[in-house]
């Protein structure tokens, strides 16, 4: 077929149209996670905990990670606020009640362990434009590191400033995170944590029976708890869940809406990814008349339409 200037543009048109067109409706975004009726959860009951550290101990020692600069038996580290980070999936915090009330818990520190709460529909996944952490329909949120790219966005979209950074490994920088244990319970085995606690502060089961389980708790013990279970409407809800003796925002809990945000986070990065894939479309095409102008430029007499071609 001879390719005159006329073809090209009708060409290129066609093929600009879908790219702009898709360009324009990428903040579409896709369905919210499967979650499975059997999905699971853990329970934290906050008044329980004394502070002991065996959870950070045992969640260190179960995947292997480096060992912290001071032992886990010291507890001077309790009196300075934590974030989970690449060698902690998991810490523990202690908070000095700030508000004595009517509650019968709150004349003593609040101990509380932080890890990622393995939300319901989380942003981390949404963010990541290579779906290097995905939400498994029994609950956890696992990372595959063989599919991540370091762009790190999941570290900005978590809501709980939960994904931490391997700067110190240039070579095989992986993001880390708690991980639910989760190449145990599959196979029936509990989370490192929830196994190890003395004062059985963890109740690992079921994310639906959990919830029956905090609310008979808060009914039985009227005064103990106050009056709301964190995780279960948070951010679309999480599969971790607490209960405490403290409003949650004196307790290190990011004051969070029912919203879910990935759907904004993700139209954000599809939409900065579709409009990646459209320029690169555009450029081809741009290129491409480029050089056809430069071509007629120098070939006058292949310039059909300039000859009458009215079609
Ligand atoms: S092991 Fe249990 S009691 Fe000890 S710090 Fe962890 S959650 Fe608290
Ligand atoms: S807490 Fe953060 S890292 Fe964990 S699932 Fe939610 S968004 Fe992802
Ligand atoms: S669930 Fe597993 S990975 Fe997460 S904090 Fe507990 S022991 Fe660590």
């Amino acid at each position: 077929m001879e390719m005159n200037r006329r073809y090209f543009l009708k060409l290129s048109g066609a093929i600009a149209a879908p790219l702009l067109i898709k360009g324009n409706t990428s903040a579409l975004a896709s369905e919210p996670p499967r979650i499975s009726a059997e999905a699971v959860g853990c329970l934290v009951d906050t008044t329980e905990c004394v502070g002991c550290r065996k959870c950070e101990q045992a969640c260190n020692e179960r995947h292997g990670l480096d060992k912290p600069r001071e032992s886990f038996e010291e507890m001077t580290v309790l009196e300075n606020e934590r974030r989970p980070d690449e060698t902690s999936y998991t810490v523990v915090n202690k908070y000095y009640p700030k508000n004595i009330g009517s509650l019968t818990w709150r004349n003593r520190p609040s101990f509380v362990k932080f890890q990622c709460m393995h939300c319901n529909d989380p942003s981390c996944v949404s963010a990541c434009i290579v779906g290097a952490l995905t939400k498994q329909p029994d609950g956890p949120v696992i990372y595959d590191a063989a599919k991540c790219i370091g762009c790190r966005y999941c570290m900005i979209a978590c809501p709980f400033q939960i994904p931490a950074y391997e700067y110190g490994k240039p070579l095989t920088p992986q993001v880390r995170k708690c991980t639910f244990c989760f190449e145990y319970i599959k196979d029936g085995g509990l989370p490192a944590c929830a196994q190890v606690c003395p004062r059985e502060v963890m109740t690992f089961g079921r994310h639906s029976d959990l919830l029956k389980l905090a609310r008979r708790k808060m009914k039985d013990n009227p005064g103990k708890y106050v009056d709301h279970i964190y995780g279960e409407y948070e951010v679309g809800g999480t599969s971790w869940l607490y209960l405490s003796s403290e409003p949650f925002e004196s307790i290190g809990f990011p004051k969070l809406g029912t919203k879910v945000p990935p759907r904004l986070t993700e139209a954000i990065q599809h939409g900065l990814f579709q409009y990646f894939a459209a320029p690169i479309g555009l450029f081809a095409i741009l290129g491409g008349m480029m050089w056809f102008s430069n071509f007629y430029k120098k070939n006058p007499e292949n310039n059909t339409s300039e000859k009458g071609d009215k079609t």
